[in-house]
């Protein structure tokens, strides 16, 4: 068995989308990135990478590469599913947390726990989205930014 940890941060900027796991969520604002800036995949996708000691997805998936920009970054977590399939790894489980003052997420976590178990082929409840406010303290909690913390198990 081997444990993987991600972490990532993306600002909130006015004139982008906001997509979480996935899922396009109505909000005044979105995560500003190369790619689509989905943080929470990207930190699973790292979360994955680094129990494979695989790097992460800088490494992957330069931002500097015209290739990725405005990725769909489940698009992203299919190729790393093939990466570990080719190291042999099987995942687990992954358990995640969003970091988000606004909006309220709670609706949308089931349908972003069926897009990452779809995108890295998991089967049902391998996956956990969960979501919590700083109460107000630090870049999430004015609104600045959505952080997002992954860790998961490879087989
Ligand atoms: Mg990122």
């Amino acid at each position: 068995m081997r444990i993987g940890n991600g972490y990532d941060v993306h600002r909130l900027v006015e004139n982008r989308k906001l997509i979480l796991g996935g899922v396009e969520i109505p909000y005044e604002k979105g995560l500003l990135g190369h790619s689509d800036a989905d943080v929470l995949v990207h930190a699973i996708m790292d979360a994955l990478l680094g129990a494979a000691a695989y790097g992460d997805i800088g490494k992957l998936f330069p931002d500097t590469d015209p290739k990725f920009k405005n990725a769909d970054s489940l698009q992203l977590l299919r190729y790393v599913a093939d990466v570990l399939d080719v190291y042999g790894y099987k995942v687990v489980n992954i358990d995640s947390i969003i970091v988000c003052q606004q909006p309220k997420l709670k609706d949308y976590i089931p349908q972003m726990i069926k897009n990452i178990e779809e995108a890295a082929r998991l089967p049902q409840n391998s996956v956990s989205v969960k979501a919590t406010t700083e109460e107000g303290l630090g870049f999430t909690g004015a609104g600045e930014g959505i952080a997002a913390h992954a860790v998961c198990l490879l087989d």
